[in-house]
């Protein structure tokens, strides 16, 4: 039986209606950038297994360094104890962190990491003795698939069964460089009349918003107008962090920095499940009591593993190194000239760009999950290349380590895609 075959058995993918989807494509291997099928076709990743392997797959130092952990320390409860790969993970990430970021809160995936973030921010008002309710973010946002991340989230087209269990959300436009008294004014009105604890929202990049872009300047004021009125801004960067946007993190470009960060995906080179939520002293200090209701009484079983803590740590390093510094470079410009040239075709509405995230709109309707999506998907793997059209969106987040001439080929295989929508 082919592994497709057994795979339908048991197995119920994420975000799948396996009536409409019933095919699935088997990996039996990746390396770099390139993943391998059982049937030995092999596919440029062109989006880094969800913005995960930015490395390379299977990259030989991280899996050197989480070897040899292995055979060190492999778990341990991270209440009352402490080990050396969650410490030195810790020294590294305050020196690239916002200068203000001075604690780091561990939690094993990226909607977890915004679920602490939330939770942090509700109880730092409670915890001050002020009841506050309401949470602010931004229309079309994505944070996740729990409960408390589903709440914030505004792309809630598949959230109807759900929705009358939200937390208490209020939602503002995003910035399009037209709008900025526009949202001011509706967050005048939203703090007249709630009580606001705090403000999630993914700086930059709203990755599943098909790659929709903002100003920084613009989001500064937002930021600006939370810190004014006490509103804790939480900075979902699960998506932008680690290098993705140019800096290590979309929020270096503000100069207002958030009092909270979610990080996952790139955190471990996608090595290994691992998610944190850094926060400012000030935060901490809230639940930093003689009383112990007051501290934060959360937490799961895989905190701080040790083993992807050493992923995470040689993850850092890489990201750290002229090395991929440089490619990082290299594709900002190459993405650059790509965009220059393709925005010209009749069949591109527009493109955009921050750091190494490329997308494209194309210039017709088309559902998110449609037919069209779903032929121009086929037509990607069926020319070696694995991207995953968003609606009317094709996008590119390669890891750091894609070569040229595979880049050349993601960009020509998107330049033929055109000719069949
Ligand atoms: C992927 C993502 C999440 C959710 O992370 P998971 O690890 O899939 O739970 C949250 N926020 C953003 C911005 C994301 O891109």
């Amino acid at each position: 039986m082919s592994l497709q075959e057994r795979d339908k058995k048991h197995l119920w993918h994420p975000l799948t209606q396996h009536k409409l989807h019933p095919e699935t494509t088997a990996i039996t291997k990746a390396k770099g950038c390139i993943l391998y099928d059982d049937y030995g076709n092999e596919y440029i990743d062109a989006i880094a297994s969800w913005y995960t392997c930015m490395y390379g797959h299977c990259n030989a130092y991280i899996t050197s360094q989480v070897s040899a952990q292995m055979k060190q320390l492999d778990q341990v409860v991270f209440s009352g104890f402490t080990h050396e790969p969650a410490i030195k993970l810790s020294e590294s990430l305050i020196k690239i962190l916002p200068k203000n970021q001075n604690k780091i809160f561990f939690s094993d995936n990226g909607s977890t990491s915004v679920e602490i973030g939330i939770k942090m921010a509700l109880q730092y008002h409670f915890n001050n003795g002020e009841k506050r309710n309401t949470l602010i973010a931004f229309e079309d946002g994505f944070h996740g698939d729990t409960f408390g991340a589903m709440s914030v989230s505004g792309l809630s087209v598949y959230n109807g069964p759900f929705e009358e269990f939200f937390l208490e959300v209020k939602r503002i436009p995003v910035p399009n460089s037209k709008n900025l008294d526009a949202i001011l004014n509706a967050l005048k009105d939203i703090v007249s009349t709630s009580k606001v604890a705090g403000f999630v929202y993914e700086p930059l990049v709203q990755g599943a918003a098909a790659m929709k872009m903002h100003d920084a300047q613009d989001l500064n004021a937002v930021l600006m107008f939370c810190k004014e009125h006490q509103i804790i801004t939480v900075a979902d960067e699960v998506m932008t962090g680690f290098g993705k946007t140019g800096k290590h993190f979309a929020s270096l470009y503000m100069d207002t920095q958030p009092d909270i960060i979610c990080l996952s995906k790139a955190l471990t080179g996608g090595l290994l499940p691992m998610a944190l939520t850094t926060c400012s002293q000030k935060i901490y200090d809230a639940f930093y009591s003689d009383d112990i209701s007051k501290g934060l009484f959360h937490g799961h079983t895989y905190s701080a593993n040790p083993l992807a803590c050493t992923a995470a740590l040689a993850s850092i390093e890489l990201l750290q190194s002229e090395n991929i510094q440089n490619s990082i470079q290299e594709i900002i410009s190459s993405h650059q000239k790509f965009g220059n040239y393709i925005k010209k075709h009749p069949k591109v509405k527009s493109i955009r760009q921050t750091g190494i995230i490329f997308a494209l709109d194309l210039n017709i309707e088309m559902e998110r999950y449609g037919n069209l999506r779903d032929k121009l998907f086929k037509f990607f793997m069926d020319n070696g290349v694995f991207l995953r059209p968003l609606g009317n969106t094709i996008y590119i987040q390669a890891p750091y380590v894609i070569t040229k001439k595979q880049l050349e080929k993601v960009y020509s295989v998107i330049e033929d895609a055109l000719e069949i929508v």
